[in-house]
């Protein structure tokens, strides 16, 4: 058999239930048991009190008698109203048990009371006739008029008894079944809970394929199913990009570094007298560096969105300033490499509000992979039409991209094997990071493309 543990849910749930029933218990032993014969005769106490009152109100009244009959057989109180030399001036007429009616006047109690000449007294007494305990409110109601109301106080001994033998096996029902009714809770929220810990077991080897579940209709633990889903979800995300780094990356460090290391060792140990042949060793080195540049920024900034760590900083400015700006960066290649840009544009000034860094990226990444794949004419068009919304369009003249690969560009190291017209290989990054950040901005975006005749890769910016 399975130990039960100290700390288990069952023995929990089992102590709190048991402390709760014998807090309950016990005001039941006290208020039936110790204190049933105080409590009765406070309420009696109570009902004699009321009815003096009563008297006090209608002591002058023509029917005083039958008011004092209806008292006695209602209430089972007798009632005798006595001048000041305890001499009954009304009294029930019918008896009762409750009544100690002093025909012969011969108890003491009522002159004492007179004597006393006190407002009210309570009187304890046992009736010579029915040998039972009464129970008598003496109370003043005129200068020369008494009261005198008694009520029997039945024997409580007995009723005691019973209501203890009948406590005792109530006590003994109630911490079995609060046992039995702690197993079922506990085994109720205890299931869900197990079944949770094997997942996270699972999970915690690195299987990700793991869901958890809960039969079980409780909120807390329905949250904390969905929480843990979405916690599995967020770190398979996370490791499916690390390994994506690890195998891509790892790979496109390593080509640019062999080809440096290749070159270093020629330029090192070629002949001085090899200028030429040198210094094309140390460009092809200072391009892998580029390119090893490139590389890493890309996944840099990639990561970094990926863990949206960065959240877009909005702010108002000039998208045409900005795209001037960019252009001024391509001066090198216009003048090394012949490059041709068109910006082209009939507003001086285009105001949105946007990630201005994140936007920028967009634009440049689209305007290097222009540069990279454009014609032979070396002619890179941008363009900015402003008329329901803003539409921003990058063109060149180059190879185009065939419609059946047109989905995948977009997907992070997705990398076409032409190689590209600039000696460049890309990292296969740049359209997902564009991708990345105009979905960020809920921007709508394409690409419009005809082999050998070039790629029109476009966004709308809405207008606020
Ligand atoms: P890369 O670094 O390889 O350019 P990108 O994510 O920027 O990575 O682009 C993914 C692929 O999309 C490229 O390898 C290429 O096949 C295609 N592509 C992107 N831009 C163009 C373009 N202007 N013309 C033709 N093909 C393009």
């Amino acid at each position: 058999m399975k130990k039960i543990n100290k700390n288990s849910l069952t023995i929990k749930i089992w102590k709190y239930l048991v402390l709760f029933s014998a807090i309950i218990l016990s005001f039941l032993w006290f208020f039936q048991v110790v204190f049933l014969k105080t409590y009765y005769k406070s309420v009696k106490k109570k009902e004699l009190w009321q009815v003096a009152n009563l008297l006090k109100l209608k002591k002058n009244s023509a029917n005083l008698s039958t008011i004092i009959d209806n008292i006695t057989y209602d209430k089972n109180i007798c009632i005798e109203i006595t001048d000041n030399t305890s001499y009954s001036t009304h009294i029930s007429s019918i008896t009762s048990s409750g009544c100690m009616i002093d025909y012969k006047n011969s108890y003491t109690y009522k002159q004492d009371f007179i004597i006393s000449d006190k407002n009210k007294q309570i009187y304890e007494l046992e009736n010579p006739r029915f040998k039972n305990n009464i129970l008598i409110y003496a109370v003043k109601l005129d200068n020369d008029e008494y009261a005198f109301i008694n009520t029997s106080i039945e024997p409580m001994d007995s009723s005691t008894k019973i209501l203890k033998n009948q406590l005792i096996y109530v006590t003994i029902i109630v911490l079995v079944l609060s046992f039995i009714i702690a197993y079922y809770i506990s085994k109720q929220i205890s299931k869900p809970i197990i079944k949770i810990n094997q997942a996270t077991k699972i999970l915690a080897t690195g299987n990700y394929n793991v869901e958890f579940k809960t039969s079980e209709n409780i909120e807390e633990i329905n949250n904390l199913v969905k929480t843990l889903n979405y916690a599995k979800d967020e770190m398979a995300k996370t490791e499916e990009l690390r390994k994506d780094l690890m195998a891509n990356v790892s790979h496109d460090l390593k080509t640019p570094l062999t080809m440096i290391k290749a070159y270093a060792e020629m330029a090192r140990d070629l002949n001085t007298n090899h200028q030429e042949k040198r210094e094309k060793n140390l460009n092809t080195i200072i391009e892998e560096t580029d390119r090893l540049t490139i590389l890493v920024n890309d996944i840099l900034t990639l990561s970094k969105m990926q863990s949206e760590i960065e959240k877009l900083k909005i702010e108002e400015f000039d998208l045409i300033d900005l795209i001037n700006n960019i252009l001024k960066r391509y001066d090198v290649f216009k003048e090394l490499e012949g490059y041709n840009f068109k910006f082209i544009h009939q507003k001086k000034k285009i105001l949105i509000k946007a990630d201005k860094k994140k936007i920028e990226q967009v634009i440049y990444n689209l305007i290097n992979n222009a540069i990279n794949y454009t014609g032979k004419d070396n002619l890179i068009k941008i363009r900015v039409q402003e008329k329901n919304d803003i539409l921003v369009e990058i063109i060149d003249t180059g190879i185009g991209i065939k419609k059946e690969e047109l989905p995948y560009i977009w997907d992070k190291y997705y990398k076409n094997k032409k190689k590209h017209k600039r000696n460049l290989i890309g990292t296969g990054l740049g359209l997902s990071i564009v991708k990345k950040i105009l979905e960020e901005h809920h921007y709508s975006y394409g690409v419009k493309s005809i082999i050998n005749k070039g790629s029109t890769f476009y966004f709308r910016i809405p207008k606020k």
